[in-house]
């Protein structure tokens, strides 16, 4: 009896102590892990370099192009300037990334990303020009994960509400975090949402929201932490998972504590 005792008090220390949270922290790659040689955000070898690193998941950018196909960048416009959502899906997939890649089609990513499962794919759905834009892409991205088979190696992340609750709507039963960082846990909650992934000053800000998400069921993602410091006090905080441009650095991080 004093054993168990004495194993209980043990364990509520352990978890106290936080040593139980900090070994679950989930490390996703921000835009695939881009930041080693001959990579570049996006690219399908940024997506491999994040599997060989060991990451639990693998952030994407996805924006619809103007014959509505979709494509996988993370800024409106192509490097050489095209502008994607008026540019033809044939142009923007011929435009290149930094190291060389062209710009991959959604399809492309997807079957690439298929075949280094278990890593989870973080489906980040841009903000478009339009209302009707915005729901097409939510559409279009929730059909091709199915016709795919991904539903369960898939989540999906927004800055808009409208894309956010399409997810929702389209796709019940998979998981969906808001962005923007202007809704509380409980507003969040009621509307469907499965987590929040919150920019590092805005949790920092409002660090009670950690508790407060956990409280009701929600995830907690963070982005985009780079520094030692900032990495440790997420982690401290006992957030679900961390988006990083320095994913090696958090897994040697975590594995160091284990
Ligand atoms: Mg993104």
């Amino acid at each position: 009896m004093k054993k168990r005792m004495i194993a209980a008090t043990l364990l509520g220390l352990a978890m106290i102590s936080g040593v139980y949270a900090e070994s679950s922290v989930k490390t996703v790659a921000h835009r695939g892990y881009w930041n080693c040689e001959g990579s570049a955000e996006n690219s399908l070898t940024a997506l491999q370099r994040a599997y060989d690193a060991g990451c639990w998941g693998s952030e994407l950018d996805i924006w619809l192009t103007a014959d509505g196909e979709l494509v996988v960048n993370h800024d409106p416009r192509t490097l050489d300037g095209l502008i994607i959502e008026d540019a033809d899906f044939e142009a923007v997939t011929a435009s290149k990334l930094k190291n060389g890649e062209t710009i991959p089609s959604l399809k492309a990513y997807l079957e690439a990303g298929k075949k280094l499962s278990p890593m989870i794919l973080v489906l980040e759905l841009k903000t478009q020009s339009t209302p009707e834009r915005n729901k097409k892409l939510a559409r279009k991205v929730v059909a091709m994960v199915e016709s795919m088979n991904m539903e369960s190696q898939v989540e999906y992340i927004a800055f808009s509400h409208l894309v956010g609750s399409e997810l929702i709507r389209l796709a019940p039963g998979a998981k969906v975090a808001y962005l923007n960082g202007d809704k509380t846990p409980a507003q969040l909650k009621s509307e469907g949402y499965t987590g929040l992934d919150y920019q590092a000053g805005v949790l920092k800000k409002h660090s009670h929201w950690i508790r407060e998400a956990h409280d009701l069921g929600l995830s907690v993602n963070v982005w985009t932490v780079n520094k030692v410091d900032d990495l440790q006090y997420f982690i401290d905080k006992g957030v679900d998972y961390i988006t990083t441009n320095e994913p090696v650095l958090l897994l040697d991080m975590l594995k160091k504590r284990r």
